[in-house]
């Protein structure tokens, strides 16, 4: 066989097996119970204690004012972030709200990477939480562009998208309407993981593009 036709086989392999890892994994993810899993969330939330989903106490030996052992969207959306192993990426415009810097910080501490994207106004406001998770260890950046970094969607270990009308602020939890689509739908992920991927390295200080 000509070296011609080796390489020609050789990359029809190569072909093949990259499609067949591409089509297994679909099927995988379709014979999954259920399929990928998919949730709509709706806020306000309502008011509930969530001691329980930080710490392994039983809900019932907490005794704070707040109803116990209700499953409440924020409750939902705070598992849902804790539920990363091994990253969290996120993209939010306005984070003050104190239930999820602490699921944030948990995970941090747990050795989890988390990268945080945020808008450069809203950082300094009173009550942000970016000067905590900074302190913290946390890598935050901020876009620095002319227009607001208006997003609101976190990728949960590169497989798991939380996206939505929500700011992560009490006031978005508690008072508006607001909602959040949780997802693992692959052809949904992808493009969430890449645009974060891209508005991270636009925002690199280390080597600051000119913004147009
Ligand atoms: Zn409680």
């Amino acid at each position: 066989m000509s070296l011609m036709w080796t390489v020609k086989v050789l990359g029809l392999g190569v072909v093949a097996l990259s499609l067949s890892v591409e089509l297994l994994s679909r099927l995988l993810h379709r014979l999954r119970p259920g399929g990928p899993l998919n949730e709509a969330l709706f806020f306000p939330s309502e008011l509930a204690c969530v001691e329980h989903i930080f710490t392994s106490l039983s809900p019932r030996s907490c005794l704070c004012p707040l109803p116990h052992g209700v499953e409440t969207s924020f409750s939902r959306l705070l598992r849902r972030i804790l539920s990363a192993t091994s990253s969290l990426d996120l993209c939010v415009f306005a984070f003050s709200n104190m239930g999820l810097s602490r699921a944030v910080l948990a995970l941090h501490s747990r050795g989890v990477t988390v990268r945080v994207l945020t808008d450069k106004d809203y950082t300094a406001i009173p009550g942000s939480q970016i000067g905590v998770l900074r302190k913290a260890g946390i890598c935050v950046r901020c876009d620095a562009s002319p227009v607001h970094m208006h997003h609101k969607f976190a990728v949960v270990d590169g497989r798991l998208l939380i996206t939505g009308s929500l700011n992560w602020t009490l006031a978005a939890v508690q008072s508006n309407m607001e909602n959040v689509l949780v997802t693992e739908e692959p052809d949904l992920v992808r493009p969430y993981v890449k645009e974060f991927l891209r508005l991270w390295e636009r925002n690199d200080p280390g080597q600051m593009p000119p913004h147009e």
